[in-house]
């Protein structure tokens, strides 16, 4: 089986994890790995700060909680994006409200915004799906207007640019996650990104249970979390910034062999890269359309019995039983969205996959369009 997705481990790797256990420096308390790779992050974002935490969903959750968002607020959510996005403003007790994508990127849709926008909105949270950027300007221009916040989700977009711009420093606050199968990994981990300094002090200490900087340490300043990311694991997180540039290079080498042998289908709607992106392609993702439209599931079949494994697309924000039970969500809401949840998949995209693999899971697809 050709999975969608593996991790590509450095020489380094090893290495820089056993000097840390050699060093006792495991906790995410101490140790020279965890300043090294947060200052590395930062310089390869163009920020100012770099926050290393457990994970992308506390790197969400604790740059939503800094920004000081909390009950009864709302949080306009592009719908189309893994559950984290979402889950993070609720973890404040704020309500996500979910914003509809355009069909040729499926990021979200700036003419969609302001519509939404009421007296309790407080923040934008755009993703940069599948690793292309939004077009951040007219978010921008809509949140200045308003006194919104932005926050950038860079879980899988890792170096994408936007008019030559990188992100995670483009809104307030960026996130990032080193899950397994993003452009770096370490297991599990994330960062915080932002070029504000009294916020990067807030997103340090709430990441820290908001320990006292007082007389007495033990006199918390915040109601914190535990979100620090291990010195162990941000060795990794060294190693890997080492392999961050081939790694996108890797995955646009991916994308560009794909499309040229899939694009010769009108019923394969394949990733473009708009005239203001430099996409990094986290993983192929392409939507069934025309005759192929409602029969993801025959394809991904034959696909897998083609020794292919490919994943479905995000099922959206607007569609999730837990938001609909809530009545907070509305089912019809973002059609766009709806039609790429039911018709997306991915296909493999591992920074390790070899041309010869590429050839297989394109000859299994030009099986599939014939027989499904
Ligand atoms: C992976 C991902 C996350 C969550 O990151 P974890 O490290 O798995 O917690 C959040 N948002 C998006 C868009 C992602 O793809």
């Amino acid at each position: 089986m050709i999975p969608v997705a593996s991790p590509r481990i450095g020489f380094e790797e090893k290495e820089f994890v056993l000097s840390a256990l050699g060093a006792g420096e495991l906790s995410g308390n101490f140790g020279g790995f965890i300043p090294r790779f947060e200052s590395e992050f930062a310089q390869f974002c163009c920020v100012d700060h770099a926050v290393a935490v457990s994970n992308g969903t506390t790197a969400l959750h604790l740059a939503i909680a800094a920004l000081g968002i909390g009950p009864g607020d709302e949080v306009l959510v592009q719908t189309f994006t893994n559950m984290a996005t979402a889950f993070a403003v609720s973890y404040v007790g704020a309500i996500p409200v979910p914003i509809d994508i355009d069909s040729k990127t499926w990021n979200i849709n700036p003419a969609l915004i302001k519509e939404r926008i009421t007296s309790k909105t407080k923040a934008i949270i755009v993703v940069h799906i599948f690793g292309h950027p939004v077009d951040m300007d007219p978010v921008l221009d809509i949140a200045r207007e308003h006194g919104l916040f932005v926050i950038e989700d860079c879980a899988e977009a890792h170096g994408a640019k936007y008019k030559g711009k990188i992100v995670g420093g483009l809104g307030d606050v960026g996130c990032f996650s080193f899950y397994a199968n993003k452009i770096i990994t370490t297991g599990e981990g994330g960062m915080v990104t932002t070029n504000n300094s009294k916020l990067a002090a807030t997103l340090r200490s709430l990441k820290s249970l908001g320990y006292g900087t007082g007389k007495t340490k033990f006199n918390h300043d915040l109601i914190g979390f535990n979100y620090r990311m291990p010195n162990v694991i941000a060795a990794i997180g060294c190693a890997q910034m080492k392999l961050i540039s081939e790694n996108i290079e890797k995955k646009r080498w991916i994308a560009a062999e794909y499309s040229v042998r899939l694009r010769r289908y009108a019923d394969l709607q394949l990733p473009i890269e708009e005239g203001y992106a430099n996409a990094v392609y986290w993983v192929y993702h392409i939507n069934l359309r025309g005759d192929l439209s409602g029969r993801r599931d025959a394809f991904m079949a034959k696909l897998k019995a083609c020794g292919v494994e490919t994943r479905e697309s995000f099922w959206p924000l607007n569609k999730q039983k837990v938001y609909l039970d809530q009545g907070i969500v509305n089912e019809i809401d973002c059609p766009v969205a709806n039609d790429v949840g039911l018709n997306g998949l991915y296909l493999p995209s591992g920074p390790v996959i070899t041309l010869n693999e590429i050839e297989i899971v394109t000859s299994a697809i030009d099986k599939a369009i014939c027989e499904v």
